[in-house]
């Protein structure tokens, strides 16, 4: 039972946490594949524009690709090899899409070649929020929003508090929790870094009470002048949403459709920040990232640093996994996605695999049986929608209705409603279909 007291957000789930299998696991460095495969687009907004042709040589970190118009980021090289092709290629999102294969050198050094320090305490914030872009650095939580774009806040709002989200709250992953254990002065640099870039005076960092030695790890570098402050929440999903994390620690509201700068907050991923406070001062690219690799199905769970572009079959062949696609779950077992197959490339969203055995794969999709009205769902949805009559109107197919009238596009997917849904009716696959519908 959760005291009076306690900084959270109404309804929510306690789906178990399973993370004990690779929480004390420090990140470890993977070799590098023989062939990225690297995405133009494996960020929201527009793809990035090739800089390179084929057969040239490029060294680690040098960059690919630049942005096209502010809603892009650009792409570097995570290793030192020659590009050997840019054609359509199959990646995590589905369709395929144009990437650039390159051949890593035999032997390429792991040390980063493109360097070029740079004193971001004399940049302007227009300045600033440009060398945020040339890092190419998107959300690493999951969304893969450009940083830079969450960095340039609309005129008409004005933000005094940077919500740092350590929660990490999806079971099983442990990324997020690693990086502050093992990067809490590069969070710090990165804290700072997003104070400037939006104007707040204030940051908070939220991180689930199952991490209470990551707090005490940032705890100790916390500066005097309380300007940043860490503030445990209780376990509990979704903890780590935008709206939920900015509620429980500030009371704020983000109205529906609305962005939280709009309430004076503006929030961002501790991996997202601890990367870009190693980064910036460096000028350079982002070319890797933490992966949790974990569950029941892998022999080596734990958490692996890895080079953008390789393939997921040479992750589990590392980790020690010889089964097939189905049986990876890209994310955690809440928000990710069925892996379409193995030789996707690692782009720069994925933050975790989780690998099921053969006969759990097997048991998907569960048998759907009517709904029953017990209304678990209603009370589960943390932005208080009513996920059963969203559902009964999705099987009719009322899409235009679940958005006008039942606030579809309020549904950030969270997976709550179909955790707890009795008759194993996948309410957020339904969800995810009506948007793509209307989008399309
Ligand atoms: S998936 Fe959408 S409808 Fe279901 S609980 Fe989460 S926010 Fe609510
Ligand atoms: S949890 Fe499932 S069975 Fe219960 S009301 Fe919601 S949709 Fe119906």
């Amino acid at each position: 039972m959760l005291s009076f007291f306690e900084k959270t957000f109404p309804h929510g789930v306690h789906p178990p946490t399973h993370k004990s299998k690779t929480q004390a696991k420090p990140v470890r460095r993977l070799p590098f594949a023989p062939e990225l495969v690297l995405p133009l687009s494996q960020h929201f907004g527009k793809a990035s524009t090739s800089l390179v042709h084929a057969g040239q040589e490029v060294v680690r970190g040098e960059p690919l690709a630049k942005a096209d118009g502010f809603m892009s980021v650009p792409l570097h090289a995570p290793a030192t090899g020659t590009v050997d092709r840019i054609e359509l290629m199959r990646t995590a999102r589905g369709p395929k899409t144009e990437a650039i294969v390159l051949k890593v050198h035999p032997g390429a050094a792991q040390e980063v070649l493109y360097d070029l320090p740079q004193e971001i305490s004399k940049m302007t914030q227009e300045e600033l929020v440009d060398a945020v872009q040339e890092t190419g650095m998107v959300g690493l939580g999951g969304a893969s929003f450009p940083t830079h774009v969450k960095m340039r806040v609309p005129e008409e709002h004005q933000v005094d508090t940077v919500l740092v989200n350590g929660c990490e709250c999806e079971p099983y992953l442990t990324t997020d929790h690693r990086v502050m254990l093992e990067q809490p002065d590069d969070l710090l640099a990165g804290i700072r870094i997003a104070m400037r870039t939006v104007g707040a005076k204030k940051a908070v960092i939220g991180v689930e009470d199952n991490k209470l030695d990551a707090v005490k790890e940032i705890r100790a570098v916390l500066p005097q002048d309380d300007s940043i402050s860490i503030q445990t929440v209780p376990t509990k999903y979704p903890q780590g949403a935008e709206k939920m994390l900015t509620k429980a620690i500030l009371n704020r509201e983000v109205p529906s459709g609305g962005f939280p700068s709009a309430i004076g907050v503006s929030v961002f991923n501790v991996a997202t920040l601890a990367e870009l406070g190693r980064l910036l001062p460096h000028s350079r690219g982002l070319i890797e990232r933490v992966v949790t690799v974990t569950g029941p199905g892998v022999k080596k769970p734990g958490n692996y640093l890895v080079a953008l572009g390789t393939p997921i079959r040479f992750v589990m062949e590392y980790a020690g996994f010889n089964g097939g696609a189905g049986q990876l779950i890209l994310g955690g077992p809440m928000m990710g996605q069925t892996a379409a197959s193995l030789d996707v490339p690692i782009t720069k969203g994925i933050g975790g695999i989780l690998v099921m055995t053969e006969e759990d794969a097997s048991k998907r999709p569960h048998t759907v049986h009517p709904c029953i009205k017990c209304s678990s769902c209603v009370k589960a949805c943390p932005i208080q929608l009513n996920p059963s009559y969203l559902g009964m109107l999705a099987h009719k197919r009322e899409y235009t209705v679940m958005a006008d009238k039942f606030n579809l596009f309020d549904c950030f997917e969270c997976g709550s409603c179909s955790f707890v849904c009795p008759s194993g009716i996948p309410l957020v696959q339904y969800f995810r279909i009506a948007k793509a519908v209307l989008k399309n």
